[in-house]
Parts: structure tokens; C-alpha cells; sequence
């Protein structure tokens, strides 16, 4: 079933003004309910303003957004509800903190909400628990005493508390060390399997889309690209070249081994994957 579904979406910001910028023009995309997609094109391709309609935060200049059924910009269309509904962490949402422990920052959404003390601290354990972080050890300490990687775990766990049936992540894993951001898309992996979440991933990273995504939306000059599943969106390797987007490594290796003779798939992600596939056609298994 359709969760999110835009329709000739357009948007344009500071319109009449000499500053008018087209950031998106007539984009029809749908997203499933239980979907795992990935957003990816150069900057100022109209990533996170695309995102930003998928809760009410921005309004169409023309086009529609239908959130579970609900035109955004319909007469009497309740968005609180929609946010409660669609959760979007923006870049670095760490840097949004501000309470004095973690318990409490991640209770301000859901006290918000006007829910029960014994309900708000039901989800607060429930949605660290989700990030990986254990509620008793992690809940009373400072938000600015832990690690980068452990601060943008509690800052998601602030949107989980909200119990949203999307979630809208832009660059999770941005300035992270490698660690860290193994740790983040690993959580955000099994947070999409235990909890059936449909998750958009704003990324620029086209080997983060392959772990993470099944299918890839492209955006270019505020236009859908390309839209399909992961592989076949890699296989387009030439068009994607052409917007300034590479491969990620294993797909990029697999074509140039093909290029110089190889008869390898390319429709290929994964390292293991890439071994299987060059070990059958060298027939050294
Ligand atoms: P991306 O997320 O892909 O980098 P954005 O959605 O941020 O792309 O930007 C798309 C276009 O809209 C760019 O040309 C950008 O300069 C412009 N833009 C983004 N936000 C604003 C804003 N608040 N005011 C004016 N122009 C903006």
C-alpha cells in the first residue's frame, strides 16, 4: 500500500523574488508502506526539500503530497499528526539536544503529546532500548557526555518515542567514524526489521546505498532521475556518470572487469557476491 505518494510535486522557494530557485519540478514518486529507499544526487539536487513535504515542513508551490491517504494540503488536514506519523531527523540532529539527560530528551516529544508519566517512560526505554542504548546506564547521564556516534543514537531515539511509521533520515551517518557509522546503519537496519518502519535514507554515498537500500531514487536539478531497484539503478553506471554520481566499489570493479574482457555479472553489491561471481567465471569452483 502507498504510504507516501507525491504527484507533480513543485516546489520553488523565494518565488517572484530575484532569488526564485526551482527546487523541485514535477516529481511523481509513491513509497510503500514497509519500503527501504534511498535518496541520493549531487547538492542541490532537491533532496531534503523533497523530504521536508513528506511531513507538512515545506508546502507544495503546485503538485500534491498524499500521506496515508491524507492530501497534506487539504482544508482541515492535521498535520501534528502527520508528524507523529512521518519522524525526519535532519543532518546532525545531535546538535538538537538540550535537555540534561538523555531520559528527558527523548521524553520531550512524547510528554508533548500530553501523554501519561508511566506511557512517556514506556517509550523512552522502549525507543533507547531500539537504538541500542541500555535506558538505566544511558538515561540519567548528560546527552554531551557521550560519544558522537552514542549522541545521534539518543537524538534518534527522540523521533522513535513519537512511534512513527516512517523514518526520514538525512545523512545518518555523516561525520561519523567508520565504526560509528557501521554502528548507526546497522541500528537503522534492524530497527527497519524488528519494527517493519518505512525508512528513507537521504545519502551521497552510493556504497551506503548499496548496503543499506533495495531501491535507490535519484534526484538531478530537482528532477527524478532515475527510481528502481538498487541494481538496476547501478547498472545505469554511464547515466549516473553523467550527473556526476559513481558506483560504489564493487559494481564500479565488476564493470571494469567486464570492460577489459571478464564475462562477470555487474549486477553485482555485495564483496562476497563479487568473489562468487568472479571465482565462476574464471570456473576456479
Ligand atoms: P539537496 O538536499 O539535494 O542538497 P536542497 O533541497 O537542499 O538539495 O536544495 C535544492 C535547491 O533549493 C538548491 O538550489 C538550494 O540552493 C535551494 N534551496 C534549498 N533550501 C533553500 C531555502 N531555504 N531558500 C532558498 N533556496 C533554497
Amino acid at each position: 500500500m502507498a504510504l507516501i505518494e507525491c504527484e507533480h510535486l513543485s516546489h520553488v522557494y523565494m518565488q517572484g523574488t530575484p532569488l526564485e530557485t526551482v527546487a523541485l519540478s514535477d516529481v511523481s514518486l509513491s513509497i510503500d508502506e514497509g519500503e527501504v529507499v534511498g535518496l541520493i544526487g549531487p547538492t542541490g539536487s532537491g533532496k531534503s526539500t523533497l523530504v521536508q513535504h513528506f511531513n507538512g515542513l515545506l508546502k507544495p508551490t503546485s503538485g500534491s503530497v498524499r500521506v496515508a491517504g491524507v492530501d497534506l494540503a487539504a482544508k482541515g488536514a492535521d498535520l501534528r499528526q502527520i508528524r507523529r506519523h512521518v519522524g525526519l531527523l535532519f543532518q546532525f540532529p545531535e546538535y538538537q539536544l538540550f535537555e540534561e539527560t538523555v531520559a528527558a530528551d527523548v521524553a520531550f516529544g512524547p510528554r508533548n503529546l500530553g501523554l501519561q508519566d508511566a506511557e512517556v517512560r514506556e517509550r523512552v526505554d522502549d525507543a533507547l532500548e531500539l537504538v541500542g542504548l541500555d535506558p538505566a546506564a544511558y538515561g540519567p547521564r548528560s546527552p554531551f557526555s557521550l560519544s558522537g556516534g552514542e549522541m545521534r543514537r539518543v537524538a534518534i531515539a527522540g523521533v522513535l518515542a513519537m512511534g512513527p511509521q516512517v523514518l526520514v533520515l538525512d545523512e545518518p551517518a555523516a561525520g561519523l567514524d567508520p565504526r560509528g557509522k557501521e554502528d548507526i546503519l546497522g541500528q537503522i537496519r534492524t530497527l527497519q526489521q524488528q519494527r517493519g518502519l518505512t525508512v528513507v535514507i537521504i545519502t551521497h554515498s552510493m556504497d551506503e546505498a548499496a548496503q543499506m537500500v533495495r531501491r535507490l531514487i535519484v534526484l538531478d536539478g530537482g528532477h527524478v532521475f532515475l527510481d528502481g531497484p538498487v541494481r538496476a539503478v547501478f547498472e545505469r553506471s554511464a547515466e549516473l556518470r553523467s550527473i556526476g554520481m559513481d558506483l560504489p566499489a564493487v559494481p564500479r570493479l565488476m564493470q571494469r572487469l567486464k570492460s577489459r574482457g571478464l564475462a562477470v555479472r555487474t549486477d553485482v553489491l555485495t564483496v562476497d557476491e563479487a568473489r562468487t561471481e568472479i571465482l565462476r567465471v574464471l570456473q576456479w569452483n
